[in-house]
Protein backbone atom coordinates (compact mmCIF):
# COMPACT_ATOMS: atom_id res chain seq x y z
CA UNK A 1 0.00 0.00 0.00
CA UNK A 2 1.08 3.85 -0.16
CA UNK A 3 -0.57 6.07 1.73
CA UNK A 4 -0.85 9.48 2.77
CA UNK A 5 -2.26 10.60 6.25
CA UNK A 6 -3.41 13.95 6.36
CA UNK A 7 -4.52 15.79 9.54
CA UNK A 8 -3.64 18.59 11.44
CA UNK A 9 -1.04 18.57 13.94
CA UNK A 10 -2.35 15.95 16.34
CA UNK A 11 -4.97 14.39 14.73
CA UNK A 12 -3.18 11.16 15.70
CA UNK A 13 -1.09 10.33 12.40
CA UNK A 14 2.01 9.17 13.82
CA UNK A 15 -0.03 7.09 16.74
CA UNK A 16 -2.14 5.72 13.82
CA UNK A 17 1.01 4.87 11.55
CA UNK A 18 2.82 3.58 14.03
CA UNK A 19 0.22 1.19 14.83
CA UNK A 20 -0.06 0.25 11.23
CA UNK A 21 3.81 -0.57 10.98
CA UNK A 22 3.74 -2.17 14.03
CA UNK A 23 0.30 -4.58 13.10
CA UNK A 24 0.43 -4.45 9.39
CA UNK A 25 4.31 -4.46 8.84
CA UNK A 26 3.91 -1.39 6.95
CA UNK A 27 6.91 0.98 6.39
CA UNK A 28 5.86 4.32 8.81
CA UNK A 29 7.84 7.64 6.93
CA UNK A 30 7.59 10.13 9.49
CA UNK A 31 9.07 13.32 8.01
CA UNK A 32 8.87 15.42 11.32
CA UNK A 33 10.50 12.05 12.99
CA UNK A 34 13.50 12.25 10.06
CA UNK A 35 13.90 16.06 10.50
CA UNK A 36 13.95 15.67 14.29
CA UNK A 37 16.69 13.07 14.15
CA UNK A 38 18.46 15.21 11.75
CA UNK A 39 18.43 18.12 14.10
CA UNK A 40 20.02 15.92 16.98
CA UNK A 41 22.34 15.00 14.39
CA UNK A 42 23.46 18.52 14.04
CA UNK A 43 23.73 17.38 9.74
CA UNK A 44 23.35 20.21 7.42
CA UNK A 45 19.63 19.63 6.61
CA UNK A 46 18.88 19.55 10.54
CA UNK A 47 21.11 23.06 10.75
CA UNK A 48 18.44 24.77 7.68
CA UNK A 49 15.39 22.56 9.43
CA UNK A 50 15.76 23.36 12.99
CA UNK A 51 15.08 27.47 13.18
CA UNK A 52 11.55 26.78 11.49
CA UNK A 53 10.53 23.40 13.17
CA UNK A 54 11.24 25.90 16.54
CA UNK A 55 8.79 28.43 15.27
CA UNK A 56 6.22 26.08 14.42
CA UNK A 57 6.74 27.13 11.07
CA UNK A 58 7.18 24.66 7.53
CA UNK A 59 10.61 23.58 6.48
CA UNK A 60 10.99 24.91 3.00
CA UNK A 61 9.86 22.45 0.33
CA UNK A 62 12.97 21.70 -1.35
CA UNK A 63 14.72 20.47 2.14
CA UNK A 64 12.00 18.07 2.99
CA UNK A 65 11.32 16.72 -1.05
CA UNK A 66 14.79 15.66 -0.83
CA UNK A 67 14.40 13.81 2.45
CA UNK A 68 11.56 11.95 1.68
CA UNK A 69 12.31 11.36 -2.13
CA UNK A 70 15.55 9.73 -1.04
CA UNK A 71 13.42 7.56 1.70
CA UNK A 72 11.04 6.65 -0.52
CA UNK A 73 13.72 4.97 -3.18
CA UNK A 74 15.10 2.58 -0.43
CA UNK A 75 14.60 -1.13 -0.43
CA UNK A 76 12.11 -1.37 2.27
CA UNK A 77 9.25 0.68 0.92
CA UNK A 78 9.09 -1.18 -2.18
CA UNK A 79 6.48 -3.19 -0.30
CA UNK A 80 4.81 -0.30 0.51
CA UNK A 81 4.82 3.00 2.92
CA UNK A 82 1.99 5.01 5.00
CA UNK A 83 3.69 8.94 4.50
CA UNK A 84 2.91 10.75 8.26
CA UNK A 85 3.08 14.66 8.02
CA UNK A 86 4.24 14.65 3.85
CA UNK A 87 3.03 16.62 2.05
CA UNK A 88 1.98 19.31 3.85
CA UNK A 89 2.07 22.01 1.03
CA UNK A 90 0.77 21.93 -2.60
CA UNK A 91 4.20 21.81 -4.23
CA UNK A 92 5.08 18.92 -1.68
CA UNK A 93 2.40 16.60 -3.38
CA UNK A 94 3.55 17.93 -6.85
CA UNK A 95 6.84 16.59 -6.52
CA UNK A 96 5.79 13.51 -4.29
CA UNK A 97 3.47 12.43 -7.69
CA UNK A 98 5.51 12.94 -9.94
CA UNK A 99 8.56 11.19 -7.99
CA UNK A 100 6.02 8.27 -7.56
CA UNK A 101 5.39 8.66 -11.82
CA UNK A 102 8.90 8.19 -12.30
CA UNK A 103 9.41 5.39 -10.02
CA UNK A 104 6.47 3.77 -11.70
CA UNK A 105 4.32 4.27 -8.82
CA UNK A 106 1.32 5.97 -7.47
CA UNK A 107 -0.74 6.76 -4.12
CA UNK A 108 -3.41 3.88 -3.38
CA UNK A 109 -5.19 6.69 -1.14
CA UNK A 110 -4.98 9.59 1.63
CA UNK A 111 -6.48 8.95 4.90
CA UNK A 112 -7.75 12.60 5.91
CA UNK A 113 -8.05 12.20 9.74
CA UNK A 114 -10.03 15.00 11.15
CA UNK A 115 -10.53 16.80 14.45
CA UNK A 116 -11.76 19.63 15.57
CA UNK A 117 -9.09 22.49 17.17
CA UNK A 118 -9.89 22.44 20.68
CA UNK A 119 -9.05 18.69 20.80
CA UNK A 120 -5.93 19.36 18.99
CA UNK A 121 -5.15 21.97 21.67
CA UNK A 122 -5.27 19.26 24.12
CA UNK A 123 -3.74 16.36 22.74
CA UNK A 124 -0.66 18.36 21.46
CA UNK A 125 -0.44 20.01 24.73
CA UNK A 126 -0.53 17.07 27.26
CA UNK A 127 1.82 14.74 24.33
CA UNK A 128 5.27 13.08 25.52
CA UNK A 129 7.40 11.12 23.15
CA UNK A 130 10.18 8.40 23.94
CA UNK A 131 13.12 10.10 23.24
CA UNK A 132 14.69 6.67 21.99
CA UNK A 133 11.61 4.48 20.47
CA UNK A 134 9.72 7.47 19.59
CA UNK A 135 6.47 6.08 21.04
CA UNK A 136 3.76 8.96 21.74
CA UNK A 137 2.29 9.08 25.05
CA UNK A 138 -0.48 11.39 26.55
CA UNK A 139 -0.44 12.59 30.28
CA UNK A 140 -4.12 12.22 30.34
CA UNK A 141 -5.60 10.14 27.43
CA UNK A 142 -2.66 7.43 27.28
CA UNK A 143 0.04 7.71 30.31
CA UNK A 144 2.91 5.29 30.77
CA UNK A 145 2.91 3.02 33.16
CA UNK A 146 5.47 4.43 34.99
CA UNK A 147 5.51 8.68 35.06
CA UNK A 148 8.06 10.23 32.65
CA UNK A 149 9.26 6.22 31.49
CA UNK A 150 8.56 4.92 28.12
CA UNK A 151 6.08 1.39 28.50
CA UNK A 152 7.95 -0.16 25.45
CA UNK A 153 12.06 0.54 26.00
CA UNK A 154 12.19 2.26 29.05
CA UNK A 155 13.65 5.04 27.14
CA UNK A 156 12.59 8.84 28.98
CA UNK A 157 9.76 10.56 28.21
CA UNK A 158 9.80 14.23 27.28
CA UNK A 159 7.53 16.96 25.60
CA UNK A 160 8.51 18.38 22.06
CA UNK A 161 9.20 21.89 21.95
CA UNK A 162 7.17 22.78 19.11
CA UNK A 163 4.32 21.40 21.64
CA UNK A 164 4.37 24.36 24.02
CA UNK A 165 1.38 26.62 23.62
CA UNK A 166 2.57 29.12 21.81
CA UNK A 167 4.17 27.18 19.36
CA UNK A 168 0.60 25.08 19.01
CA UNK A 169 -0.83 28.25 18.27
CA UNK A 170 1.53 29.19 15.06
CA UNK A 171 1.41 25.21 13.61
CA UNK A 172 -2.64 25.30 13.33
CA UNK A 173 -1.97 28.08 11.60
CA UNK A 174 0.69 27.29 9.27
CA UNK A 175 -2.36 23.99 8.23
CA UNK A 176 -5.42 26.13 7.66
CA UNK A 177 -2.44 28.45 5.21
CA UNK A 178 -0.53 25.39 3.84
CA UNK A 179 -1.71 21.91 4.25
CA UNK A 180 -5.79 22.47 4.27
CA UNK A 181 -5.52 23.36 0.23
CA UNK A 182 -4.57 19.60 0.17
CA UNK A 183 -7.92 18.84 0.63
CA UNK A 184 -9.25 20.03 -2.33
CA UNK A 185 -6.35 19.19 -4.77
CA UNK A 186 -6.67 15.11 -3.21
CA UNK A 187 -10.40 15.70 -4.07
CA UNK A 188 -9.43 16.57 -7.16
CA UNK A 189 -7.56 13.30 -7.95
CA UNK A 190 -10.57 11.24 -6.19
CA UNK A 191 -8.01 10.05 -3.78
CA UNK A 192 -9.27 11.56 -0.41
CA UNK A 193 -11.38 10.02 2.53
CA UNK A 194 -12.30 11.25 5.75
CA UNK A 195 -12.08 9.73 8.94
CA UNK A 196 -13.12 11.38 12.14
CA UNK A 197 -9.92 11.00 14.62
CA UNK A 198 -11.77 13.07 17.43
CA UNK A 199 -12.45 9.38 19.52
CA UNK A 200 -9.53 7.08 20.88
CA UNK A 201 -6.59 5.70 18.90
CA UNK A 202 -7.77 2.07 18.26
CA UNK A 203 -10.98 3.00 17.16
CA UNK A 204 -9.16 5.31 14.67
CA UNK A 205 -6.96 2.45 13.63
CA UNK A 206 -9.71 0.48 13.12
CA UNK A 207 -11.85 2.61 11.10
CA UNK A 208 -8.83 3.15 8.94
CA UNK A 209 -8.45 -0.31 8.51
CA UNK A 210 -11.89 -0.69 7.36
CA UNK A 211 -11.38 1.91 5.01
CA UNK A 212 -8.35 0.68 3.84
CA UNK A 213 -10.04 -2.83 3.65
CA UNK A 214 -13.41 -1.33 1.60
CA UNK A 215 -11.25 0.66 -0.47
CA UNK A 216 -9.14 -2.47 -1.49
CA UNK A 217 -5.83 -1.42 -0.20
CA UNK A 218 -5.83 -3.95 2.16
CA UNK A 219 -7.17 -7.61 1.31
CA UNK A 220 -8.74 -8.67 4.34
CA UNK A 221 -9.16 -8.11 8.05
CA UNK A 222 -5.26 -7.16 8.71
CA UNK A 223 -4.03 -8.75 6.13
CA UNK A 224 -0.86 -8.74 4.32
CA UNK A 225 -0.29 -5.24 2.85
CA UNK A 226 -0.41 -4.41 -0.81
P1 LIG B 1 5.44 16.66 12.80
O1 LIG B 1 6.24 15.75 13.68
O2 LIG B 1 4.91 15.98 11.57
O3 LIG B 1 4.39 17.43 13.56
O4 LIG B 1 6.48 17.76 12.25
C1 LIG B 1 7.18 18.63 13.13
C2 LIG B 1 7.73 19.81 12.37
O5 LIG B 1 8.65 19.35 11.36
C3 LIG B 1 6.72 20.64 11.60
O6 LIG B 1 6.07 21.60 12.43
C4 LIG B 1 7.59 21.28 10.53
O7 LIG B 1 8.37 22.33 11.07
C5 LIG B 1 8.53 20.14 10.19
N1 LIG B 1 7.98 19.29 9.10
C6 LIG B 1 7.61 17.97 9.19
N2 LIG B 1 7.15 17.52 8.01
C7 LIG B 1 7.21 18.58 7.16
C8 LIG B 1 6.85 18.78 5.79
N3 LIG B 1 6.31 17.80 5.05
N4 LIG B 1 7.06 20.01 5.25
C9 LIG B 1 7.61 21.01 5.97
N5 LIG B 1 7.94 20.90 7.26
C10 LIG B 1 7.76 19.70 7.86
Amino acid sequence: MKIVLLGAPGAGKGTVAKMMAERLGVVHISTGDMLREAVAAGTPVGLKAKSYMDAGDLVPDDVVVGVLMERIQKDDCKAGFVLDGFPRTVPQAEALEKGLADMGLSLDLVVDLVVGEEVVVQRLSGRRQCRDCGAIYHVQNMPPKVDGVCDRCGGRLYQRDDDKPETIRERLRTFEEKTKPLRELYDGAGLRRTIDASVGPEETYQAVVDLLTAEGVLPGREGAAR
